[in-house]
C-alpha cells in the first residue's frame, strides 16, 4: 500500500470531462476523418459518403465489403502510427451486419495492423448498443438494467412510496436521473410501441410505487397524479430534439444532407430515420420536416414548440383514456398537466412535510378508487363477500358511507368536518352541499375548479390539507377498531 509511481509530465492529450475536450480532440482527430472521407471507400446512402460516424475518439467504420472496410482500419491504422497513439485492440471489432433477405451474416476476416480484428455480435457505439440485426431490442434490455441500477441507488436517499421523501422531489429525482438512462440512445432506433413495452411498464410500475398506490391502479392515475408522460412522448422529444439540430446544421454537413436526400425520395413511406421522424411531425401537427431543414428555427424555441405539441398530444389522450375508468371518476382528470405534478400531491411551504407525506397515501388511493372498502372487495372477489360495512353494519361499505356516514367513525369526522367547512367559507358553502358534492370535495377539492391556473391556489391548498387530515383520521380509527373485531368478521364471511 502507498506505492506510487514517479511523476510524469502529459504532453498530450484533453482533460477528462472537460468542457472543451471534445472539441479539441476532433480538431486533433480532423485529419484522419477528412482521410477516411476522401478516401470514397465504405458505406454511401445515394451518394452521400458517411463511411465514419464518429463521437471524440469512439470511431465506426461502416462499409458492404470486407475490402473496402479493410482499407478503412488501414488508413485508421496508419493514422495512428503517424501521430502515435495506440488503437485499443481489444475494444476495435466487427460487427457484421444481418443480410435482409437470408437473414445470415457473413464473418469477415479484417486486420489492424498484423492483427485480426475480433469478431462480435454486439458493441456500443457512442454508449449505444449496436446489435447485426440493428434491432433496438438489446439497448432496451441494457437501458432497462442501468435505470433500475440507478433507481436502487436512489432509494437509500428516500426514492420510495411510503414514509420516503415528499412525492414532489421523488418525481423530479426520478425524472432527473431515471428517465434519461431509461430512454437513453433511443431516438436513434425509433423502437415501436411493442419495442418499448417493458419500459413504459418499468415506467408505471415505479409510479405507482412513488405515488404510493397500488399496481392494480388505473393506468392513467399515475400519469396524471405525476405529470410525467409514457416512454413513447419522452423518445419521440428526444428524437425531434435530434432533427432540429440537424436542420441548424449547415447545408454541407452529411446529416443534413441525408435529410434532404431521405426526404426527398421517401417522404413518409420509407424506412428511413428521417421518414420516420415525418410520421412524427403529422402526429403531433408540426411542421413538416422539409420546411424546418429549409428554415431552421432555434435551439430554445424549437424545445418550446415540440414539447407543447406533444404534451397537448400525449395530456389529450391520457384525459381520454382516464374518462373510461369509472374508479377515477372522482379524481380531477382536467388537472393534468404534463411536466407539472397534480395539485393534489404538492405539499406548500406552510405545510408540515413529514406528517403531510404520512397522510397522503390514504387520500391518493381514496381518489384513485383503489383504497380496499367492503362494497370494492366484493365487487372483485370471487368468494361471497358481503359488502355491509363490518363496523355499523347498516348498509354497504361505499367511499361516501366510509367518509361522511359511518356512525362508528362519526366522532373522528365532526371536528375535521367542520375545519373543512370553515376553509371553504363562504365561496363554497360546505355544510349546505349535497353528500355527493361534499364527498367531490373531500376526495378532490381541485375537481369543483374548472380554472387549470386557479389563483386561488393557497385557499384550495388549505382545504386540500384538511381533507387529507379527514381521509387520514378516518382509516386510522378503521384499522383500529377493525382490529378490535373477531377474525371471522374482520375478512367478512
Ligand atoms: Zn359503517
Amino acid at each position: 500500500m502507498g506505492n506510487t509511481s514517479d511523476e510524469f509530465i502529459i504532453e498530450q492529450g484533453v482533460r477528462q470531462g472537460g468542457i472543451l475536450s471534445a472539441d479539441l480532440y476532433k480538431v486533433y482527430i480532423n485529419q484522419l476523418l477528412d482521410r477516411l472521407y476522401y478516401c470514397g471507400f465504405g458505406a454511401k446512402i445515394g451518394d452521400i459518403i458517411c463511411n465514419a460516424p464518429t463521437c471524440a475518439d469512439d470511431l465506426s467504420t461502416l462499409g458492404d465489403s470486407t475490402q473496402e472496410l479493410q482499407m478503412l482500419c488501414s488508413i485508421a491504422n496508419d493514422y495512428s502510427k503517424m501521430e502515435r497513439y495506440e488503437l485499443q485492440p481489444k475494444k476495435s471489432v466487427v460487427l457484421p451486419h444481418l443480410k435482409k433477405r437470408s437473414k445470415t451474416t457473413d464473418t469477415p476476416v479484417i486486420f489492424l495492423g498484423d492483427q485480426q480484428m475480433p469478431v462480435v455480435d454486439k458493441t456500443t457505439h457512442v454508449g449505444v448498443v449496436r446489435t447485426p440485426d440493428n434491432s433496438p431490442t438489446t439497448a432496451i434490455q441494457e437501458n432497462l438494467q442501468k435505470a433500475r441500477r440507478t433507481l436502487y441507488s436512489l432509494m437509500s436517499a428516500g426514492l420510495h412510496g411510503e414514509n420516503g421523501l415528499d412525492p414532489e422531489t421523488c418525481i423530479h429525482l426520478f425524472r432527473t436521473y431515471v428517465i434519461p438512462i431509461l430512454t437513453y440512445g433511443l431516438e436513434i432506433y425509433l423502437p415501436s410501441p411493442n419495442d418499448i413495452r417493458p419500459l413504459e411498464m418499468f415506467l408505471k410500475k415505479v409510479l405507482k410505487q412513488i405515488l404510493s398506490i397500488p399496481v392494480t391502479t388505473a393506468d392513467p392515475a399515475s400519469f396524471i397524479l405525476s405529470g410525467l408522460v409514457p416512454v413513447e412522448a419522452i423518445i419521440h422529444l428526444r428524437a425531434l430534439s435530434l432533427f432540429g439540430n440537424i436542420a441548424l446544421l449547415d447545408d454541407s454537413s452529411i446529416e443534413k444532407r441525408l435529410a434532404y436526400r431521405q426526404l426527398t425520395i421517401h417522404g413518409h413511406t420509407g424506412s428511413s430515420w428521417f421518414s420516420n421522424l415525418a410520421i412524427i411531425t403529422t402526429k403531433y401537427e408540426l411542421p413538416n420536416p422539409m420546411e424546418i431543414l429549409r428554415d431552421p428555427v432555434s435551439k430554445s424555441q424549437w424545445k418550446t414548440v415540440t414539447l407543447r405539441a406533444v404534451y397537448a398530444y400525449w395530456g389529450r389522450r391520457i384525459k381520454q383514456q382516464a374518462l373510461t375508468y369509472s374508479s377515477l371518476e372522482y379524481l380531477s382528470v382536467g388537472h393534468y398537466n404534463p411536466g407539472k405534478i397534480h395539485p393534489l400531491l404538492r405539499i406548500t411551504e406552510t405545510q408540515t412535510q413529514s406528517r403531510e407525506v404520512n397522510r397522503l397515501p390514504v387520500k391518493t388511493k381514496l381518489v384513485t378508487g383503489t383504497y380496499s372498502l367492503q362494497s370494492t372487495r366484493a365487487a372483485f372477489n370471487n368468494l361471497d363477500v358481503d359488502p355491509t360495512c363490518l363496523l355499523c353494519k347498516t348498509s354497504a361499505e361505499t367511499l361516501e358511507h366510509f367518509i361522511l356516514h359511518c356512525t362508528k367513525l362519526q366522532h373522528v369526522r365532526v371536528q375535521i368536518l367542520c375545519d373543512i367547512a370553515s376553509a371553504c367559507g363562504e365561496n363554497i358553502n360546505f355544510s349546505q352541499l349535497c353528500t355527493s358534492d361534499q364527498l367531490r370535495i373531500i376526495l378532490d377539492v381541485y375537481s369543483t375548479v374548472d380554472v387549470v391556473h386557479n389563483k386561488n391556489t393557497e385557499y384550495l391548498a388549505e382545504i386540500d390539507r384538511h381533507t387529507r387530515r379527514l381521509c387520514h383520521a378516518l382509516h386510522c380509527e378503521r384499522k383500529k377498531l377493525f382490529a378490535l373485531l373477531p377474525t371471522r368478521r374482520r375478512y367478512g364471511l
